[in-house]
């Protein structure tokens, strides 16, 4: 499932092939990924021209030059595909936009759990939302508000989109192998200097990642590629272990992600 790095490079993709460019039609191919009605989501889309686009949390978002903005989500499978007139269309395009400059931009989403709406603007959206702060943009005194009082366990947390925006099931086992703690640690059982290293952790592993997606690997010493039960630690050459916190897979070292 594309999380913050992930969206981040559907930015670009999308800033590089789109923005700018100017909507002659719209082609649906399947209306469940969008929010209302085909027919009315064409009309108001011809003859938008497309803005820059930018990110928060897992969402991308587009200004239209005469009204509102588009948000994407990408769901588990989502995500754009650029393709010119002669070419075949992308296998699970969902949504294409026809570019009046040139070409069409696909909405591609396999499982069909992604989501394409015209809102009034983003910020209205993360306030409908109580989306939390963008983890890029995350202060370590909202971080501290934020966790005041809170009880559970701290991956649920760190992927609670109302808490912080834009870590996901991956990234959440990543930071905290970065920061040495299991994820099934109750948060209130971390101490400040715990919480502050999964806060710079959470700072470094983001913009890590995106940093190196160009490379096609991830930074050496990354939980990442040993995601899998059985795998041995990159770190510390400890086990990997699978396990169940708030119904989701976690991923961790038995040896130097200690449980408290
Ligand atoms: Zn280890």
């Amino acid at each position: 499932m594309p999380e913050l790095p992930e969206i981040e490079s559907f930015k670009d993709y999308f800033k590089s092939k789109a923005s700018k460019k100017t909507v002659s039609k719209v082609e649906i191919n399947d209306e469940v990924v969008l929010d209302g009605s085909g027919r009315s989501f064409q009309k108001r889309m011809k003859d938008q021209t497309f803005g820059l686009g930018s990110r928060y949390g897992k969402y991308l978002f587009v200004e239209l030059s005469r009204e509102g903005s588009l948000m994407f989500h990408f769901g588990m499978t989502g995500k754009f595909e650029y393709f010119e007139e002669d070419e075949e269309e992308p296998k699970y395009s969902r949504i294409i936009f026809n570019l009046k400059e040139s070409g069409k931009l696909a909405f591609v989403c396999r499982r069909k759990l992604g989501r394409v709406a015209l809102v009034d603007s983003k910020e209205d959206f993360i306030k409908e939302h109580e989306l939390g702060p963008d983890a890029m943009a995350l202060k370590w005194e909202d971080f501290q508000e934020a966790l005041k009082g809170r009880t559970g366990k701290v991956k649920s947390i760190l992927m609670n989109q109302k808490i912080i925006a834009g870590i996901g099931n991956v990234y959440s086992d990543e930071i905290l192998f970065q920061a040495e703690v299991a994820p099934g640690t109750g948060i209130d059982k971390l101490d400040e200097k715990e919480l502050k290293k999964i806060f710079e952790k959470i700072k470094s592993v983001l913009p890590e990642v995106i940093k190196n997606r160009n490379k096609g690997k991830y930074p050496e010493g990354y939980l990442h590629d040993f995601r899998k039960k059985g795998e041995k630690c990159p770190k510390c050459g400890g086990e990997i272990v699978k396990a169940t916190v708030g119904g989701r897979s976690a991923y961790y070292c038995r040896k130097h992600q200690e449980k408290k």
